[in-house]
Order: structure tokens, then C-alpha cells, then sequence
């Protein structure tokens, strides 16, 4: 079991924000966009893989959706996040989420 669980996860569309209170009572708010960005799937680590060997590289389609339709609990360690354009493959481990909030805003070092 992971030492933080989230006890409750607000998705605010209109800020297009996503607030979680741990166990611990901190409260994290993440950035959709930075959510959809930072996608854990296999398919998306290759793309941001690839963009980052080459900085020129094009990525095909529309950006990535950063609606959310849904957001569901996977196995007491993780949070799945279902995208508008379809995409729900990324897991998100607790771990992984409450390390995102630990960053500096807006990646300033
Ligand atoms: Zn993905």
C-alpha cells in the first residue's frame, strides 16, 4: 500500500483543474493540461520521447485532449483518467500524481 491515498479528487472543468486531498490532508491542484502532458501510458512516453531526441519532430493530429469525461480509482494505487478523445490508458499512480505537485509552478527552476 502506498503511505499517501488520495481521500478525495475534485475535477473542476471550468478551471480545467484537477484537486486532490490526501491522506496526510494536503491538498494538491494539478493542471489538466499538465495531466494530459505528462500522460504515463506507453504510447505517450514514446511520443514525448521522440520529441525530445528531436526537437524538429511534428506530432501528427490534433493536440491532445485535455477534457476530462471521467476519472476512476484503479486498484487502491492508482487513478485512471478517461480523455474526451478517447484516451484512458495512462495510469497515474498516487506516487507519480503527489510527486507532480512537489515540481515548481510553471517548471520554474
Ligand atoms: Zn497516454
Amino acid at each position: 500500500m502506498p503511505d499517501l491515498t488520495p481521500l478525495d479528487i475534485a475535477v473542476s472543468r471550468a478551471r480545467g483543474t484537477c484537486a486532490i486531498t490526501w491522506s496526510d490532508r494536503s491538498e494538491q491542484v494539478i493542471a489538466l493540461t499538465d495531466l494530459r502532458r505528462l500522460c504515463p501510458c506507453s504510447l505517450c512516453s514514446d511520443q514525448r520521447d521522440k520529441s525530445a531526441a528531436n526537437p524538429l519532430t511534428v506530432i501528427s493530429g490534433p493536440e491532445p485532449s485535455a477534457q476530462l469525461l471521467g476519472v476512476e480509482r484503479v486498484g487502491g494505487y492508482a487513478i485512471r483518467f478517461q480523455w474526451a478523445d478517447g484516451h484512458s490508458s495512462g495510469i497515474y499512480t498516487y506516487e507519480f500524481l503527489h510527486a507532480l505537485g512537489a515540481a515548481p509552478p510553471n517548471g520554474a527552476a
